[in-house]
């Protein structure tokens, strides 16, 4: 198949005008650029076209299609599966477009398809606005948008795809189109949770909203004995809690990071990652419940700029390293399921795995089921069990296996699984869990309007009917 995309081919996308840099399997930068986050894929394409713009976008389809050779997309390349990548087909790679351009006047952003959460909060946060981006800096705004896109801010503002006003989209027959409240509305539905399945998107338009520059945030901790009581406090807080709250409880081995004691390095720790979305005296008190409560082992909450918080989980998700993960959507945190989310973290196999938990709910919650292609709007809580290893592990199916059982273990209490948390789901669970009936059904025929031969398939695929 690789044989297609020969030099001369290359060559004739050039003489088209392609502006971008192409990069075939010999070329210097090749190696790097095939690289995603997830060091356990290790896939090798035909041909990496590093786009600059839609034009550029449009040609790579178009090529894809005359050599019938399939065509990956690559935002920021987070995605556990590996969907940015495949063997012998066109790497379609954003990574040049990472532009971004706030308009103060009216409250937005204009972000390129390749941009990562840390350029998006970057020139929003020059003007002291911001909108929910994921929260691990070197996340891709691409695929985490399209997927929704949680984050500390989305109990206040909502998810990344509440926030969005329009899309530029090239089809997959390269065609350019807008999809808006306005214009295509029933694709801009779509592209609100359905993933890449509809087009490459080179630009999304957000609202922003004020925000700091400085907020009150950061972890809280407390040795894992605690967990229990932790959660059962983070179930409180679900009910209780102003939208300006953010919570990420996680489970992990304590990570030799600055901020935690050094006699706690490598210690199962309960934490929580806490963000205040609004004044920093009206934070203070809203943290002091969570911060006094029991004794935690460190504090690190404090006083911060928002983009520096936004960084501050980056050191726990390395680029490289060998990834594995499941998830759920929970509707509580009952205490069967605190107990099973114990037990499981305690037996943790790997010291670099975690378990964060996304508390939702807030103006997510508030946003008409029907209104986007996301679904499961009354999900409380996000599970997403994580296993890492590193590259030359002996043994890295005890690590798999411990992220089955424990998202087997947690599967009764389940009510869907975020699209964007799947990795090798199957095509049913996608279908079920990840959609329901209603959502598919409009999703597949969005599909057979927009992509009738699944040339976006490397995603959570929502293939076109037969
Ligand atoms: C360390 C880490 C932290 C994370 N934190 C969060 C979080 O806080 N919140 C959250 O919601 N999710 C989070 N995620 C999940 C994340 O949203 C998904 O992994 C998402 O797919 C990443 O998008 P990407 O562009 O980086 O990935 P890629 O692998 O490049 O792309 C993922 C999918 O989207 C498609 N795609 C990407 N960009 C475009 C585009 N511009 N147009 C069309 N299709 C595109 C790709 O083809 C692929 O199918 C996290 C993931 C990781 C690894």
């Amino acid at each position: 198949m690789s044989s297609m995309i020969d030099a001369p081919t290359v060559e004739v996308l050039a003489a088209e005008g392609f502006a971008g840099e192409l990069l075939r399997p010999a070329d210097p930068g090749y190696e790097e650029a095939r690289r995603v986050w997830n060091g356990v894929i290790d896939r090798r394409p035909a041909l990496i076209a590093r786009c600059l713009g839609g034009a550029d976008v449009a040609r790579a389809i178009r090529l894809a299609r005359e050599a019938d050779v399939p065509a990956t997309v690559r935002g920021g390349g987070h995605a556990v599966a590996g969907h940015a990548v495949c063997d012998g087909g066109i790497l379609i790679d954003l990574s040049l477009m990472r532009a971004a351009r706030v308009d103060q006047r009216r409250r937005t952003v204009r972000a390129q398809g390749g941009c990562l959460n840390s350029d998006l909060d970057r020139e929003t946060q020059s003007f002291g606005l911001a909108v929910t981006s994921g929260v691990v800096s070197h996340t891709g705004i691409g695929g985490l948008t399209l997927g929704g896109g949680i984050g500390h801010l989305m109990r206040k503002w909502g998810l990344s795809i509440d926030n969005l006003v329009s899309c530029d989209v090239v089809t997959a027959d390269g065609r350019l189109v807008v999809a808006s409240e306005e214009e295509n509305p029933e694709l801009f539905w779509g592209l609100r949770g359905g993933g890449g399945n509809f087009g490459v998107v080179t630009s999304f338009e957000f609202r922003l909203h004020a925000l700091g520059p400085t907020i009150l945030c950061g972890m809280v901790a407390w040795p894992m004995d605690q967990a229990p009581k932790v959660l059962g406090l983070v179930q409180e807080l679900a009910a209780e809690s102003p939208d300006e709250l953010g919570v990420v409880a996680a489970l992990r081995l304590a990570p030799p990071l600055p901020m935690v004691p050094a006699g706690l390095h490598g210690k199962p720790i309960v934490a929580a990652i806490l963000t205040y979305a609004g004044p920093v005296e009206e934070g203070e008190a809203v943290l002091r419940r969570v911060r006094q409560f029991g004794r935690p082992a460190f504090d690190a909450v404090a006083p911060k700029p928002y983009t520096a918080h936004q960084r501050m989980l980056d050191p726990g998700a390395p680029q490289g390293l060998h990834y594995y993960w499941k998830s759920h959507e929970l509707p509580a945190l009952t205490d069967d399921m605190i107990g099973i989310v114990h037990e499981h973290a305690a037996r943790m196999t790997s010291p670099l795995s975690l378990v964060p938990v996304f508390m939702m709910g807030g103006a997510v919650s508030r946003v008409p089921e029907d209104a986007t292609a996301l679904p499961n709007r009354d999900a409380v809580y996000n599970i997403n069990i994580t296993a890492a290893w590193q590259p030359d592990d002996p043994e890295p199916e005890r690590h798999v296996a411990w992220v089955r059982e424990f998202h087997k273990a947690l599967e009764p209490y389940g009510i869907g699984v975020y699209v964007n948390f799947t990795s090798d789901d199957t095509p049913e669970r996608i279908r079920e869990a990840a959609y329901g009936p209603d959502k598919w059904k409009r999703l597949v025929a969005l599909k057979d309007e927009w992509d009738p031969t699944n040339f976006f398939r490397h995603n959570a695929n929502i293939p076109p009917s037969e």
